[in-house]
Parts: C-alpha cells; sequence; structure tokens
C-alpha cells in the first residue's frame, strides 16, 4: 500500500524502483527455486527413508538372500507379500547322475525332501541313497528318447524298464511319473498325433500319477546356465499367495549350476515361510495343458 503510494508521488524513487525490480524479480526466482528445490530433495529423502526402513524390516523378517544373488533379481512387490503356510516340491529330472550326491547332501544338510524323476541312467547307489534318505523316487523313463512316443505299447515298454530298476533298487513300486517334455509336451505328435491326450488317461487308469510343474528353473533352456538364473527363476516363480499354495520346480541333478542352485533356493524358502516337501500320491498335481 505504502510502496503504491511513493510509486504515484515520487516520480524519481519509482524509476529506482523500476530499475531494481527486475533484481527483485530475479532474487524472488532466486529464494522460489532453491524452497522448491530442498522441497522436493526433502520429499525424496523421505521417500528414500521409508523404503529403507521397509526393506530393513523384509531383510529382517524374511530375507536371506545367498551371496551370489542381488536383492534386486527378487521384485520389490514380491518381497512384500505376506507371508503364509506354503508348499515347494523341490523336483529333479534326468538323474541320477554325477551332480546326485552332491545335491543329496544339501538336501540332507537343511532336512529338506525332494522328489526324483529318474531314469535308467548313473548308479544304483544313487537311486538307493535318495530312498533311503527320505526322498521320493519317481519314475520319469528309461531311455529318456522322445521315440518312446511312438505309440502307448513303445511308452508302457519304457515305463516298466524304469519302473522295474526303481522297485529291485528300492523294493518299492513307484507310482507317481513325469512324463519327458511334460504332458504339454509338442514333440510327441512328430512320432504319433493324439499320443499325449491318450496317455495322460491311460497311466492314471493304471494306477500312476503323472505330475508335471508349474515353476520352472530355465535349467534346460540353452539360454540358461549359471546358478543365479536358475536360484532367480525360481524365487521369482514360486507361487507367493497364502496358504494352501503350492509350487512345483523343476531342476535337472544332471546339470551341475542347476544344483549349485539349490541351496540358496533351500535358504530363501526356509527363511521365507516355505516348506519343503516330497511329492506324495496326496500331493497336489499340477498339469499342464495337453496338446497333442
Ligand atoms: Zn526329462
Amino acid at each position: 500500500m505504502k510502496r503504491n503510494v511513493d510509486y504515484i508521488i515520487e516520480k524519481g524513487k519509482v524509476r529506482q524502483r523500476f530499475k531494481l525490480k527486475p533484481v527483485f524479480v530475479f532474487i524472488f526466482s532466486a529464494l522460489f527455486t532453491v524452497l522448491i528445490i530442498s522441497g522436493v530433495q526433502y520429499v525424496e529423502e523421505r521417500g528414500k527413508n521409508e523404503k529403507e526402513e521397509q526393506s530393513e524390516i523384509i531383510e529382517g523378517v524374511e530375507t536371506v538372500v545367498p551371496d551370489f544373488i542381488e536383492l534386486d533379481t527378487v521384485s520389490e512387490g514380491r518381497k512384500l507379500e505376506k507371508v503364509g503356510e506354503r508348499t515347494v516340491y523341490l523336483t529333479f529330472d534326468d538323474g541320477p547322475g554325477e551332480h546326485t550326491a552332491r545335491l543329496l547332501d544339501v538336501l540332507g544338510k537343511y532336512d529338506v525332501k525332494a522328489t526324483f524323476f529318474v531314469t535308467c541312467k548313473g548308479s544304483d547307489d544313487l537311486i538307493l541313497r535318495e530312498f533311503k534318505e527320505g526322498h521320493t523316487v519317481a519314475l520319469h523313463t528309461c531311455s529318456h528318447n522322445y521315440a518312446i512316443y511312438q505309440s502307448a505299447e513303445t511308452y508302457f515298454s519304457d515305463l516298466n524298464a524304469i519302473s522295474n530298476r526303481v522297485s529291485r533298487i528300492t523294493g518299492k513300486e513307484a507310482k507317481l511319473i513325469r512324463f519327458p517334455g511334460g504332458s504339454s509336451n509338442a514333440i510327441s505328435a512328430r512320432y504319433n498325433k493324439g499320443i499325449m491326450t491318450f496317455l495322460t488317461s491311460e497311466v492314471e487308469r493304471r494306477g500312476y500319477k503323472y505330475f508335471d510343474w508349474n515353476v520352472s528353473s530355465g535349467d534346460a533352456s540353452n539360454n540358461v546356465s549359471t546358478a543365479e538364473v536358475v536360484f532367480s527363476n525360481v524365487i521369482n516363480g514360486v507361487d507367493r499367495r497364502g496358504e494352501g499354495s503350492f509350487s512345483v520346480i523343476l531342476q535337472h541333478d544332471i546339470k551341475g549350476f542347476s544344483v549349485d542352485a539349490v541351496e540358496g533356493i533351500i535358504q530363501y524358502g526356509l527363511s521365507n515361510g516355505y516348506k519343503f516337501e516330497a511329492l506324495t500320491e496326496d500331493s497336489p498335481v499340477t498339469h499342464h495343458r495337453v496338446s497333442n
């Protein structure tokens, strides 16, 4: 108000004020900018602190990360989900092989039971050890040659061969099976159109239970060759929903790098509220959609 009066009355001053105005504008703008920047910084800092507090809670309560894995590989949102009782079924196909003994050592260290879908390869001793140490010895295939899908006869003759091997070693008839390539495999169509549609019901009719998987470690892919990637695929793939949810994980114990990932997977699971179990005839089944 007073300035307005000065402005009107004193012409000299008016001019002077007029000259000074850009300076004031500059100073005010500078102050304003500084204020805005500090405001933004404050808000950012607050956000960062809140985030840090959250991750401290998460790390303290539910996350153990093995040495080779970066926290970032497990997405923030997933880490935040609530812990309930969830089951993980570790399953290993195509063995036994040269890495199986080492795998059994790791499983034994944590008293974790797993499921082995075995073939006619490897030593009897390893299958016996799997059995004696409380794991489920299940049937994959004897030859693991996709030509077994030529007909029901060729398939069952191969299945009988591995079944006989397991019975001879363990003294127990195995009833859990996994199809080479899974029930959804399309490779079988090269040998026999519609064979999987037939076999998936025929095996059940013959008293077997077949299991696919709902988490793939990717260890059979040519693009995956490290324990880090296997770990990451498994951890990002496990079912994080509440009680009753389950994850059937596909790995191969003939792959050393995949076996290398197991200890980290177990540590992560145990400290995040998962329990590990071997598949039994009463376990929930995961079936793929049959495509042939
Ligand atoms: Zn296989």
